[in-house]
C-alpha cells in the first residue's frame, strides 16, 4: 500500500504543473489547473474562474486574449 505522502511528494517532483497562478501568485496545484485554450496560459481554477465572473467578457490576465473555454486539468484524484 503507497502512502498519500509519497504519491504527493512524486507528482510534485514531476514538473507536471505550469508554475505560478498570476492571479494570487501561488504555486498552481496540478488538479488545480486551468488553461486558457487560446494562449496556454495557466492559472488555478479558483483564481480564473473568479476573475471571469468580474469581467463582462473573459480575457487572460496575462496577455488579454479572450477565452471561452479552459483546459481543468482533473487527473489523479478523480472519482
Ligand atoms: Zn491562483
Ligand atoms: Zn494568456
Amino acid at each position: 500500500m503507497k502512502s498519500n505522502s509519497e504519491e504527493k511528494y512524486r507528482v510534485d517532483c514531476e514538473n507536471n504543473y505550469h508554475g505560478d497562478c498570476a492571479i494570487c501568485l501561488n504555486k498552481i496545484v496540478l488538479q488545480e489547473t486551468a488553461l486558457v485554450k487560446s494562449c496556454e496560459h495557466a492559472y488555478c481554477v479558483t483564481c480564473i474562474l473568479r476573475w471571469a465572473t468580474y469581467k463582462k467578457e473573459s480575457t487572460c490576465p496575462q496577455c488579454k486574449h479572450p477565452f471561452e473555454f479552459l483546459h481543468i486539468h482533473r487527473s489523479l484524484d478523480g472519482r
